[in-house]
């Protein structure tokens, strides 16, 4: 037989990738993020990154490679938040701090968010709407600071009056007359600007409030916000970019307009009634249920003065609300994405969510796909990561015991690799 130069090509690359030093992983049970079982002792063998080969029992290392031991542990594919905002944190003076603020201070504080929330084990997330969440997502890249992968909306968009008008509540002469830049569409030519503004300024998708909100200083936390065109000129032009939709609802019309419309994501979804989920299922609409936050926003509405008084009504009927709708959302079969909103709730807490989900009815495998793989679906993003399988970034974590047992061991991870570089080890003793 004779040698072809692409043959020599392709033994090269082999002698290349057998010679090359490599961390070897030892786990002792594995969930995979696709398979629905729990393999026992497995070897995930990593190499620039990637996820080079996962062989079943312990895998003896080369001279030069790296051993990781985590024979007693279960390893699981990084995990992936698909609602967070990272530019910011709950507090009772936040109301104040945006008239106090500047965007460095902001910035300043989102590093350590942005950190809790890889330290919880999140490598992934996608930020829908905040101020620095874009710079920050680059920041991370290059390495400046820690956090996880972003994927961001940058600025959401609402219409006038509603629910991410940034200077609803302010007195008139502080309101001005926000635009598509600030991210304020009223019409189809404002809502192309607006989506084009996004990619100007480098958002990897477009994030709308479909609805009125619970924490905006506004009377309806649920009614429609955009005309159905509107909603259309937005998934449209996105398109056009690249960029998926992901739309806030609680009401049941603004939902349904969304969903007619063609976005990818329906965040929260509280009032979401049988006819919205059959659309859903129609369209292949995801659902992002963000338990975390209707139980914090429920909470906190009891204390006087950490909310507004015109938002401690909204809190209170939307927040409970949201594990029930996930439920019945859960039986009608619509496809189910993890999402905690955190932000609006504490960063770093986002492992509650998994132990609300099986509140809600889901089991734990369902919940875990639903932050891995399906999450990774949602991106478009399946062929990178989600799953621990050959050809994947090496975004990987472990922890103590079996979390389809105990899911609340999700909220306690021990081990946080993301891209191959261990960012959190509290394995060895
Ligand atoms: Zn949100």
């Amino acid at each position: 037989m004779k040698l072809t130069t692409r043959m020599i090509g392709i033994a090269g690359m082999l002698l290349g990738i057998l010679t090359a030093q490599n961390t070897i992983i030892h786990c002792g049970a594995l969930i995979n993020g696709s398979s629905d079982d729990v393999a026992k002792k497995v070897s995930v063998i990593i190499s620039d990154g990637k996820i080079l080969e996962v062989t079943k029992g312990f895998t003896k290392p080369k001279t030069d490679d790296t051993l990781i031991d985590l024979s007693g542990y279960t390893v699981l594919p990084g995990l992936m938040d698909m609602h967070v905002h990272l530019s910011g944190e709950s507090n009772p003076k936040r109301y104040m701090e945006r008239f106090t603020l500047d965007l460095d201070d902001y910035a300043f504080r989102a590093t350590q968010y942005a950190e809790r929330t890889l330290m919880a084990g999140f490598t992934t997330v996608r930020d829908l709407g905040g101020s620095v969440n874009t710079s920050m997502r680059d920041a991370i890249n290059k390495g400046y600071i820690v956090g996880p992968r972003i994927f961001s909306a940058g600025k959401s968009l609402a219409t006038t009056g509603g629910h991410a008008d940034p200077t609803n509540g302010m007195r008139f002469e502080l309101m001005g007359d926000p635009g598509p830049a600030e991210g304020v569409v009223n019409g189809i030519a404002d809502a192309r600007k607006a989506v084009r503004q996004r990619y100007k300024n480098s958002a990897d998708l477009v994030k709308i409030t479909a609805t009125g909100g619970v924490l905006s200083v506004a009377k309806s936390g649920e009614n429609p916000q955009f005309k159905e065109e509107e909603i259309r000129a937005i998934v449209e032009t996105a398109a056009d970019y690249d960029m998926h939709v992901a739309a806030h609802a609680h009401g049941a019309e603004g939902m349904k307009r969304a969903v007619r419309a063609g976005v990818r994501s329906i965040e929260h979804g509280t009032l979401m009634d049988a006819e919205t989920m059959r659309l859903m299922k129609k369209h292949g609409t995801y659902y992002v249920p963000t338990i975390s936050a209707g139980e914090f926003v429920a909470e906190k509405a009891k204390v006087d003065g950490y909310y507004p008084e015109i938002i401690r009504p909204k809190a209170a009927k939307i927040g409970p609300q949201i594990k029930i709708t996930l439920s019945k959302a859960y039986k009608a079969g619509v496809k189910i994405a993890f999402g905690t909103d955190s932000g609006v709730s504490y960063h770093g807490n986002n492992g509650r969510e998994f132990q609300y989900m099986v509140e809600a009815g889901m089991q734990p495998m369902e919940t875990i796909q639903s932050a891995t793989k399906v999450a990774a679906e949602l991106l478009g993003n399946s062929d990178t990561f989600g799953t621990v399988e050959a050809g994947k970034a090496a975004d990987i974590i472990a922890v103590k015991g079996n979390p389809v047992e105990d899911i609340t061991i999700l909220q306690n991870v021990s081990f946080v690799m993301k891209g191959g570089t261990v960012f959190k080890n509290e394995t060895r003793d």
